[in-house]
């Protein structure tokens, strides 16, 4: 009885000492027991403002309202799995100054100002989307393309490809290696550019349009960085 008496004191001494102890630590545990705790990720919504980027041939589908829906979903999945994320933009605007009238100097000079505003943020990774488009309505499908210079871009790259395969189920393309896209080339980080899908063909740009899509294109990309992040080795750098 005795035993049983002091047993229920170091329960309930325990029970104290775990309240009066656990409390205040559970939201720097939480904080690291986070995912991307300490990652700082770049996103870009291609385009914006004056520069509406590609359109639909019924001209309701817009690169830059498609790449900013998504951008936006990707950064709230990010920040919840607890990256500090950067937004090139997180409205309808371009980087250009008001004074740039011309379209190409505009496009010039919001460029520059999107590998500055990466660059002086120092960030682990930037993640830039466009949606495709070329004169012929057949080809459809995501497709990640990747700056040769680090050798995480590559893998990221696959990693978010075989998510967007995975999650979306609706492609077989690879990652592409490239050296012409300017943003990803100058930004001193790993840097992956992923055209969401090609709005020139008219079944994926109803998709692109639809919110659901535009979330699970998020979510597919999110998980490539998860996996990037939880140290998975890379079978193939494409
Ligand atoms: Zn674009």
């Amino acid at each position: 009885m005795i035993r049983k008496g002091v047993g229920w004191i170091l329960a309930f001494a325990l029970l104290v000492v775990l309240f009066t102890y656990e409390s205040p630590d559970r939201s720097s545990w939480m904080a690291w027991s986070l995912p991307l705790t300490g990652t700082v990720i770049a996103i870009d919504p291609g385009h914006g403002g004056k520069d509406g980027g590609a359109i639909s041939s019924t001209g309701d589908v817009v690169e830059k309202e498609v790449t900013l829906a998504i951008s936006m979903y990707l950064r709230d999945f990010l920040q919840q799995s607890g990256a500090f994320v950067i937004m090139t933009r997180e409205e309808d605007k371009d980087l250009a100054s008001p004074e740039a009238d011309l379209a190409k100097r505009r496009k010039a000079e919001d460029i520059r100002n999107r590998v500055k505003l990466v660059n002086d943020s120092s960030p682990d990774l930037l993640v830039s989307i466009h949606v495709n488009s070329i004169p012929s309505p057949k080809w459809s499908g995501a497709q990640t393309f990747y700056s040769p210079t680090f050798k995480k871009s590559a893998e990221v790259s696959y990693l978010i490809q075989d998510e967007i395969k995975r999650v979306l189920g609706n492609t077989d393309r690879v990652p592409s290696k490239t050296n012409n896209v300017f943003l990803i080339r100058e930004v001193n980080c790993p840097a992956v550019l992923v055209e969401v899908g090609f709005v020139s063909n008219t079944e994926e740009a109803k998709r692109l349009q639809s919110q659901e899509y535009q979330k699970a294109m998020a979510n597919a990309i999110y998980q490539g960085i998860l996996r990037q992040y939880s140290g998975e080795k890379v079978p193939m750098t494409p």
